[in-house]
């Protein structure tokens, strides 16, 4: 069972490398940001609320994203293993995610952490808002207010997972295979 976190701040290119790595390794991919922008699609109830969140680049509430992404994973009873894509962000959904996967008798096999300086992300944020029709991308104070968040409330994740040994840093910069090369080379050294 291979459930695995992929880590990072905004931009550093999590959804890219997820759908190589769900490809290759059979996983359920399970990303907070595409389920929560599913549910404004949809104009749901828990779509409304996360837009209010969303479009000013805060977090989502911890207890409504925990709450949403365990059931999204209790859809998955058979799963061989997933990619947690944007989530845990905060300490409380870090302990969250552990108890409910102890639940299921499993745990997380490692954080793999696409690292990224601040000026590229801005760059490749601004870049992505021509084309993702994002609100939270066009916006260059909601960009600056995402990274100031990763900053504060993610990465103190970093010592929680080193803490636990799970933590493992890859460079985000360079060609996409590349990448996705040393994402792969980590996670079959966990076999
Ligand atoms: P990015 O990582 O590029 O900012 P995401 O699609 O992962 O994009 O997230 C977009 C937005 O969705 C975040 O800025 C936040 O408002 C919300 N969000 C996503 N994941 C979480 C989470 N785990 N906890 C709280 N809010 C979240």
């Amino acid at each position: 069972m291979l459930n695995i976190v992929l880590f990072g701040p905004p931009g550093a290119g999590k959804g890219t490398q997820s759908e190589k790595l769900i490809a290759k390794y059979q996983l359920i991919h399970l990303s907070t940001g595409d389920i929560f922008r599913a549910n404004i699609k949809g104009a749901t109830e828990l779509g409304m609320l996360a837009k209010s969140f969303m479009d000013k680049g805060q977090l989502v509430p911890d207890e409504v994203t925990i709450r949403m992404l365990e059931s999204e994973v209790n859809k998955y009873p058979d799963a061989k293993g997933f990619i947690f894509d944007g989530f845990p962000r905060t300490i409380a959904q870090a302990q969250a995610l552990d108890i409910f996967l102890s639940k299921r008798g499993q745990s997380l096999s490692a954080v793999l952490s696409l690292e990224v300086k601040e000026d590229e992300l801005r760059q490749r944020l601004a870049e992505r808002a021509k084309s993702s029709g994002r609100p939270d991308d066009a916006n260059p104070e909601v960009i600056q207010k995402r990274i100031d968040v990763y900053k504060n409330e993610t990465l103190p994740l970093k010592d929680h997972f080193t803490a636990q040994g799970k933590y493992k840093g890859i460079n985000g910069i360079g060609e996409i295979n590349e990448i996705f090369n040393s994402l792969c080379a980590k996670i079959d050294e966990l076999k």
